[in-house]
């Protein structure tokens, strides 16, 4: 720990705990001292609470009172950068750093001591017989020198049953170590082959291997169509970082951390890479997060929260998908991790790649402007080119009452099965039907404690709300005329469609992704794993189907209502079909089979429609830029969100106007306020929730004075606020 700052037994230290306090705590350094950065347990009234030494005690608390540090926990300290990462994050977002520090120390069991594991090394005895499965086993540790597994990894490795492990163990042959449980993730070597490069990929890997080179900041965006080997190309900057010794972060989409993605990861280095997301368990995130700060992982595939992971030497960022909405926590800290990375990277002079195939106008616009490099890739790999891309007039299409599958798309599916390929449906409507409504009275269901119709969901029997989760029967009379066997569903969701695909093709193999379908992550992948292997002819998706998957049977999309995302109010909508629907149109045809898009739409000559089937993105990216630029909304212009929200309408609504009449910091800066109105989504979980929203010119220093405004108030009660800065959504 060379140039870190070193505090003396008793000498006085300010901690940042993760307790919800607006300062820091004095404590008295423990025996043996210790450093800045120092992660620490200390004593917080009765409790024992997590905290990091963030600098020299303020001194204003009396020294007789102070209490001492417990003891440093046995993990690297935090590094300077980090915390003037974790600060400058709190800054952006207006998090307090308690928050910050939460989110960076998200590994349970930190602070207990090391646990063991028993380990397995070669051992002196022989056994009686060698059969071919023990040769195996043996084989594993000769292959890999010095190191020793657990009884599990060896027989998986050796592909052998646990009783063959355990013979070899009775015989002497292997012996059982005690070892800590948190181990170095195995070497990863670059120096393995990579595949054959196109001339276009590798142009662009060398651009990016330089840039990891300079060891200085740089953002890439690495653009190119569904398929193109953007992720060839930017594994092979990892191995330029990794050469360089330093750590690469891969960060994906959760859904889109998959096996298939690690074997790729493995394939290209030979071992697997730590991986952060839900689905790891605990004992495995703790891993993650110590070897992160030992410099013992120097790779680590992870969803957005792995961001804030305690690297060493980070030299590598990438963000794939980077215009993917999940990069955004829309609950506690509100952050972009596409925008985090950007900040973490300057601070450690890494280097940030951000991949995608639509990506968002944010960074479309921060590379016109020279603010990021560029690369393009501009065909498809080998064989596969982008799918034919083609309208459904719906006004021109003969449909029965209640269907949604054209006789066009209809026909194109039947195609796909004499063939033996796959056909895609694509809705964004998870359910069987949007809305349930009394056909005597015209009333429909709504949520009790939502403002939000109740989605009738048949695979559960239920009405459910996507607000709150709530739950109801579907009622046999109406709740509000009280007229019997009237309620029917209106509108398709996913299980509806399928029970339309079902009736069109009985002999097909039907499969459904929706996320409400699978009990987990993990679940819902191996299932998307065997279709793409072949176990379905037909797939019917929510939006969770547009997320980087390969399906190499899959020759037709077909997207039933293209004008689904057009209608919103919200300033992204545009934006938001056109990348879900390119990426959708992408899964087709990845393998050596070319691939149809079918775009089904009641107003084939709306611009994006338009701009779609063209496939002219930059026209439609230049027309949505001038658009924003003209109403001064991001990127162009700054905005902030704020919710309020609290039981009683009233007081939400008066704290809502108090905050507009006292908007003196935000004029200062030339920043618009609009509101207190009701928010798109007027209650949640039996919550008002009343919405202002900031408008302020680019360069002006929007969070300082969001701060300034809100930092004189006191919320009474149960009212709530909550800031979101670039906010993504309006609700
Ligand atoms: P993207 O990330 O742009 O969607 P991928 O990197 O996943 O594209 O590439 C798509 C497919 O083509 C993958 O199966 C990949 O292994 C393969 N591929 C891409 N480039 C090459 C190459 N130069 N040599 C061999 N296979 C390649
Ligand atoms: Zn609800």
């Amino acid at each position: 720990m060379s140039g870190q700052e070193f505090f003396q037994a008793g000498e006085r230290v300010g901690v940042l705990t993760t307790q919800p306090l607006d300062r820091l705590l004095d404590y008295r350094a423990p025996e043996g001292g210790c450093f800045l950065g120092a992660y620490v347990e200390v004593p917080l009234g009765p409790r024992k609470v997590l905290g990091v030494v963030w600098g020299p005690g303020a001194g204003d608390f009396d020294s007789a009172k102070l209490r001492a540090v417990i003891r440093v926990l046995d993990v690297a300290p935090m590094r300077t950068e980090m915390r003037q990462f974790l600060g400058k994050a709190a800054d952006y977002t207006l998090t307090p750093m308690p928050a910050m520090l939460r989110l960076a120390t998200r590994a349970p069991g930190l602070s207990d001591p090391p646990s063991m594991r028993k380990i397995l090394r070669r051992g002196e005895g022989v056994p009686d017989r060698m059969t071919e499965a023990r040769t195996r086993v043996l084989d594993v540790l000769e292959e890999y020198g010095g190191l020793a597994f657990t009884p599990k990894e060896l027989a998986d490795m050796a592909d052998v049953t646990p009783s063959v492990v355990k013979g070899l163990v009775k015989q002497g042959a292997l012996r059982e170590e005690e070892a800590p449980r948190d181990t170095p993730y195995p070497h990863l070597d670059p120096e393995l082959p990579s595949k054959q490069l196109t001339e276009d990929q590798a142009k662009a890997a060398a651009v990016l291997a330089e840039g990891v080179h300079s060891k200085r900041y740089g953002t890439t965006l690495l653009k190119g169509v569904t398929g193109s080997g953007k992720t060839e190309v930017y594994l092979e900057a990892v191995a330029a970082a990794l050469r360089a010794g330093r750590q690469a972060l891969v960060l994906l989409p959760e859904i889109a951390l998959t096996a298939e993605f690690l074997t790729r990861v493995e394939a290209r280095f030979g071992a697997k890479p730590a991986e952060w997301h839900s689905g790891a368990t605990m004992t495995e995130r703790r891993r993650v997060w110590k070897m992160v700060g030992q410099g013992a992982a120097q790779l680590v595939i992870g969803a957005r929260s792995a961001l804030f992971l305690p690297f060493r030497d980070l030299g590598l960022i990438i963000v794939d998908e980077e215009h993917d909405t999940s990069y955004k926590q829309e609950d506690g800290v509100l952050y972009n991790a596409r925008d985090m990375a950007v900040l973490r990277a300057a601070m450690c002079s890494a280097q940030v790649v951000l991949a995608s195939a639509t990506p968002s106008l944010e960074t479309w616009a921060n590379a016109e402007a020279g603010k990021y490099n560029r690369l393009d890739l501009t065909s498809r790999f080998g064989a596969s080119v982008l799918p034919d891309m083609r309208a459904v007039d719906m006004r021109s299409e003969d449909l029965l009452p209640s269907t949604w599958i054209s006789p066009t798309l209809k026909q194109a599916m039947k195609l796909r099965l004499e063939r033996g390929e796959q056909s895609l449906l694509f809705l964004n409507r998870r359910g069987f039907a949007p809305v349930t409504i009394c056909r005597a009275c015209g009333a429909q269901v709504a949520c009790d404690h939502c403002d939000a119709r109740m989605v009738e969901h048949r695979f559960m029997k239920r009405l459910m709300c996507h607000q709150c989760g709530e739950t109801k029967p579907v009622p046999e009379a109406c709740p509000s005329c009280e007229v019997e066997g009237k309620m029917a569903p209106v509108g398709p969701g996913i299980e509806r469609l399928a029970e339309e695909a079902t009736s069109l093709f009985p002999e097909a193999r039907i499969a459904v992704l929706s996320s409400d379908l699978f009990g987990s992550a993990r679940a819902l992948k191996s299932r998307i794993e065997e279709i793409a292997k072949g176990e379905a002819d037909i797939i019917l998706g929510t939006q969770l189907v547009a997320k980087g998957h390969n399906f190499p049977l899959l020759t037709l999309v077909g997207v039933i209502d293209a004008d689904l995302g057009l209608q919103g109010s919200d300033l992204r909508a545009a934006e938001r079909t056109f990348q879900l629907m390119r990426q959708v149109a992408g899964r087709a045809g990845r393998a050596e089979r070319p691939g149809e898009a079918l775009m089904q739409t009641f107003q084939p000559e709306h611009p994006v429609i338009r701009a779609i089937l063209s496939g002219d993105e930059e026209s439609f990216w230049k027309a949505e830029a001038a658009e924003r630029q003209a109403a001064g909304v991001p990127p162009y212009g700054r905005m902030a969100g704020i919710i309020l929200s609290g039981p009683d309408l009233a007081a939400v609504f008066d704290l809502g106007n108090a905050m507009a009449r006292n908007d003196g910091p935000l004029r200062q800066i030339g920043a618009q306020l609009f509101g207190p109105a009701p928010a798109p989504i007027a209650r949640v979980r039996g919550r008002h929730r009343v919405r202002l929203l900031v408008k302020a010119p680019k360069s002006v220093p929007l969070q300082e004075a969001l701060a300034r405004w809100t930092a004189p108030l006191h919320l009474k009660g149960d009212l709530r606020l909550s800031i979101d800065i670039d906010p993504q959504s309006f609700f």
